[in-house]
């Protein structure tokens, strides 16, 4: 939400005439919540997608039975939980996190009551647990019931679930969701739809990898419908699998660049201090933490890396 230049400067024209004006938004203060639109939508043969705030949750959902891939925060889980019990009143049998980050497994609390087995590729619980216990969390979190290494699947409400390890990425620990039937394939935040990604390198992520998984989940589920962790304003959470080729090329476009800097003897700040990749400049910020400088710093970290 930003603050409309007009409105701001009517407010504090306001503000200094001592106008008692109510509910003049004033600059400085925090313009007020309004709660996450969100949305339930279908993609096929009962699986769909859920948006609101954070990760994208994948869902299925039959009157058997249903499952949820990632979990938001905790208020955007309770809406989304709330549909699944009017989707399958029987109960949510799975609840599976692509990856340990808050912004898919803060919800987990949410579902933890609701959810027979919440499962974690085996990288994942560890990121999970080890950082919530130091940020002094670990009572607000719901950690896996059940883990797996390499991969791991399971029958439930008419479709086979699959979790696959592919090894580092986004993070240590990311997987990749397999819907077999529906043949939908979340990729948790392994997919940055037209974003720049976040690099997390301390939660064990590598770039050359990730670049390598792209390409082998795309050819493997060539005619799948992919779920993305997060897209752009405008731009979708779901596509087909030339959308991750063309994101891996952003993400080999990011190594090039940084590799060629390294070979001219380019120092790290100006390596990093690019507006946009060549070939790359529809994807942009949407959290100002997260930026192009940053996925360039990641990137010199390991290519310099012993
Ligand atoms: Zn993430």
């Amino acid at each position: 939400m930003t603050i409309d230049r007009r409105q701001f400067l009517t407010t504090s024209t306001l503000a200094l005439a001592g106008t008692a004006a109510p509910k003049v938004l004033l600059f400085g203060q925090a313009p007020p919540q309004t709660p996450p639109v969100t949305k339930f939508e279908d993609i096929r043969r009962n699986v769909g997608i859920f948006t609101g705030q954070g990760g994208t949750i994948g869902w299925l959902a039959t009157p058997d039975g249903a499952v949820a891939v990632d979990a938001q925060f905790p208020a955007t889980a309770k809406t989304c939980v709330e549909g699944l019990q009017q989707k399958s009143p029987k109960g949510i049998q799975l609840l599976i996190n692509t990856h340990y980050h808050g912004d898919h497994t803060a919800g987990n609390s949410v579902f933890r009551p609701l959810v027979k087995t919440i499962v974690q590729q085996e990288r994942c619980a560890q990121l999970h647990k080890d950082t919530t216990t130091k940020a002094g969390s670990s009572a607000q979190q719901a950690y896996a019931d059940l883990t797996f290494g390499e991969s791991w699947s399971q029958e439930v409400a008419g479709d086979k679930v699959w979790g696959y390890y592919y090894g580092p990425g986004h993070t240590g620990g990311d997987a990749v969701i397999v819907f077999e039937k529906a043949n939908v394939v979340h990729m948790g935040d392994l997919m940055f739809n037209r974003v720049h990604p976040r690099v997390d390198r301390p939660g064990g992520a590598s770039i050359k990898n990730w670049v390598s998984q792209l390409e082998r989940v795309a050819k493997r589920h060539s005619d799948a419908t992919f779920i993305f962790g997060h897209a752009k304003a405008g731009q979708p959470v779901t596509g087909p699998s030339k959308e991750l080729l063309y994101f891996r090329d952003y993400l080999s476009a990011a190594l090039d660049h940084v590799q060629k800097g390294i070979r001219d003897k380019t120092s790290q700040d100006e390596i990093i201090k690019v507006e946009s990749l060549a070939n790359f400049p529809d994807h942009v910020t949407i959290n100002p933490n997260i930026t192009l400088a940053g996925v360039l710093t990641a990137a010199y970290e390991e290519l310099s890396a012993r």
